[in-house]
């Protein structure tokens, strides 16, 4: 069924087959991505990463005695697009390019700002300048993050705008983007990606550049980060799925960063990697656009989301739940100096909705269920054997 040549775009018009040049193919989002392609289209991906763990399924030496219906369409290069000759080569051979590479962690964002700097910006100039100089069309992951705080947050705590959508709501072409002050490193991140965006519209504008930017809404699902001390550093600290996640495979209280009291709106990966599928085979729509991809319906605090995920991993698990599943933390003892937070996220669908006609289907509680399904089934066992396994002295 996989790559059937009759599929068409939302025009009608029959999608030719293309080569993608995919640039952070072995991360979250990119394998989900790659796994898409693969299963569904017949376009042929040049995945470059540092690690390809997440996709060596998709690869064609995974070792499968059968073969995978896409061999032959899936090609790994090792390559740190910091210092790598063979980037320029890569986007030339390719259709379109999508960059996905970036530090992406707040972790990171107030502990390595340098880094954090140096790869949301400087390491995807090249980038943009290889897709511009050659004519080639360029994908960018953006974030959500780079509206930064709600004009809402500035209001007193019970004033009555803070209820109106005109005062929170995220709009492509409308909102600003509010960043806390320098200290606050935290924002280094959502500033690396705010001139990058502004770099790439400007290349846009003044040489051409066919370009589409995503503003991914917190995409949650399998293969989301690492479980620390399993398949990552004990001393991480990942995204709040994983985190959530590693708590309840090891019996602890998930910890709530001053409260728990932000807001955020969840979205299945799968629904959203649909939309950045649209973008792919619809370039008449989705070339000079900046789009918001999330589930406005998927608002909660992250003290209800802990509480949700407590309450789906005890019946995934068949465990019971604990009494108590919360414990407050401040944020500089669990991010250190320099953290900073966005209060609530809710993106506006009307562009992405008129111009490639998507919409988020999944609930909450269903990507959830799903999801800690595929960590329970994936990690539980090598947690308790860590958990048993005396500490070397
Ligand atoms: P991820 O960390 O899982 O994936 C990023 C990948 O890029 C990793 O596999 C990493 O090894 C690779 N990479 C980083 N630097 C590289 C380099 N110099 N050379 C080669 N490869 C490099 O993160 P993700 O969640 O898949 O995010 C992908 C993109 O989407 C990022 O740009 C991120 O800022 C953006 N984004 C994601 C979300 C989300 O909800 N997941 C939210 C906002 C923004
Ligand atoms: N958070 C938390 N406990 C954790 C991890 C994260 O309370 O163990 C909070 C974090 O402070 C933020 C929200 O969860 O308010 C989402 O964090 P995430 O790292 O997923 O990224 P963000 O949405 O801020 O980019």
């Amino acid at each position: 069924a996989a790559a059937s040549s009759s599929r068409s775009d939302l025009d009608g018009k029959p999608i030719k087959a293309m080569t993608i040049c995919m640039i952070g193919a072995g991360g979250f989002i990119g394998s989900h991505l790659c796994e898409k392609l693969m299963s569904e289209t017949p376009h042929t991906v040049l995945a470059l990463d540092v690690y390809n763990d997440k996709i060596r399924h998709l690869l064609d030496d995974a070792g499968t005695a059968a073969g995978h219906p896409w061999a032959g369409r899936i090609h790994f290069h090792r390559i740190n697009i910091k210092h790598d000759s063979r980037l320029e080569g890569l986007i030339k051979m390719s259709d379109l390019t999508i960059n996905l590479a970036a530090i992406c962690t707040p972790a990171d964002y107030n502990t390595r700002p340098l880094d954090t700097i140096y790869s949301n910006f400087i390491d995807a100039l090249p980038v943009v300048k290889y897709c511009s100089e050659n004519g080639k069309r360029l994908i960018h992951f953006s974030t959500c993050e780079i509206y930064g705080k709600t004009i809402g947050s500035f209001l007193p705590k019970d004033h009555p705008l803070r209820q109106d959508p005109e005062f929170y709501v995220l709009k492509e072409d409308v909102s600003p983007c509010i960043f806390g002050p320098i200290e606050k490193q935290r924002w280094s991140y959502a500033c690396a990606k705010q001139l990058i965006e502004r770099l790439i519209y400007a290349e846009g504008a003044e040489n051409g550049l066919e370009f589409t930017i995503v503003r991914p809404f917190n995409w949650i699902g399998p293969r989301m980060d690492f479980i620390p001390g399993i398949d990552g550093p004990s001393e991480g600290v990942p995204r709040v799925l994983a985190c959530f996640s590693n708590n309840l495979l090891r019996g602890e209280p998930l910890k709530l960063v001053d409260g728990g009291q932000s807001q955020r709106t969840f979205v299945y990966i799968k629904d959203a990697i649909e939309a950045v599928l649209l973008m792919i085979e619809n370039p008449a729509r989705a070339n000079g656009h900046i789009f918001n991809v999330g589930n406005p319906n998927n608002e909660v605090t992250v003290k209800q989301l802990a509480e949700m995920m407590s309450e789906v991993y005890a019946k995934v698990s068949g465990e019971r739940a604990r009494e108590v599943p919360t414990v407050d933390v401040s944020s500089k003892e669990f991010y250190g100096e320099g953290y900073d937070d966005s209060d609530k996220r809710i993106p506006d669908m009307t562009i992405i909705n008129k111009q490639l006609g998507w919409n988020p289907k999944t609930s909450l509680w269903d990507l959830l269920e799903s999801t800690l399904t595929y960590q329970h089934r994936t990690y539980a066992e090598a947690i308790k054997k860590a958990i048993a396994k005396p500490i070397a002295s």
